[in-house]
């Protein structure tokens, strides 16, 4: 990079030598963690394009996943408007944090309900149901599915197909989304019968998405 003396000159280290910087999934977007970089760090990361941050605690540092083998590949860096916080964008190969969440920022002060994964209704979903499994004398319908076995299940499965098909050829856009989730719901109770957990089915997607970005 010939200018970078130049963008360098942009950047004010603050007293204590320690940029702070955010690492957020360049996919995703979703905001990784936060950690500070003195001027060796920063260089190191342009220079190899992988996330490289001065350890506070240690006090040294500190190549992001030289140990644990979750490295970040910086594929942008930015800087804020007045050069005194740095934003990296990576592709990361591991959690980012040290106890294995994806992100460091998995505890919350306030959750509005808009802040909720779609992944997260899903498991919660997937929860309500393996609780009405395991209660089978109860009233709720998921109860009558468990108790009226597979056949039956399988039945509203493949009611519930046509039904969002019927949806899509009448370009009823609302109508799809009520059978669409009508299917969801049915196949989570599929997957609680037969033991899959979604998990499963995410590591089997995850598995394809690598294999067609190689
Ligand atoms: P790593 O850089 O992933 O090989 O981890 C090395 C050490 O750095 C860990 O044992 C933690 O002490 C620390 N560490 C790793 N990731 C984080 C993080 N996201 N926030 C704070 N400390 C971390
Ligand atoms: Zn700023
Ligand atoms: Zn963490
Ligand atoms: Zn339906």
């Amino acid at each position: 990079i010939p200018d970078l003396k130049l963008y360098l000159a942009d950047i004010h280290f603050p007293a204590d030598g320690l940029l702070p910087a955010i690492v957020q999934d360049v996919e995703t977007k979703q905001v990784l963690m936060l950690a500070y970089m003195n001027e060796t760090a920063l260089k190191k990361t342009i220079e190899t394009k992988e996330a490289w941050f001065y350890s506070r605690s240690r006090q040294e540092l500190w190549h992001k996943g030289a140990t644990s083998g979750n490295k970040q590949l910086v594929r942008g860096i930015q800087y804020d408007c007045d050069g005194d916080a740095i934003l990296l964008q990576v592709k990361r190969l591991g959690p980012a944090c040290h106890t294995g969440e994806e992100s460091c920022f998995f505890n919350s002060l306030i959750q509005g309900s808009e802040g909720l994964k779609e992944e997260a209704v899903l498991s919660q979903l997937m929860t309500t149901i393996k609780k009405r499994r395991n209660k089978q004398q109860s009233r709720s319908y998921t109860a009558y599915l468990f108790r009226e076995g597979l056949d039956k299940i399988l039945k509203k499965i493949g009611e519930e197909s046509s039904e969002v098909i019927i949806g899509a050829k009448n370009r009823n856009k609302q109508e799809v989304i009520w059978e669409i989730a009508d299917l969801v719901y049915h196949l989570l109770v599929l997957m609680t019968y037969l033991n899959i957990d979604l998990s499963d089915i995410e590591r089997e997607l995850k598995k394809r998405h690598v294999k067609r970005e190689e």
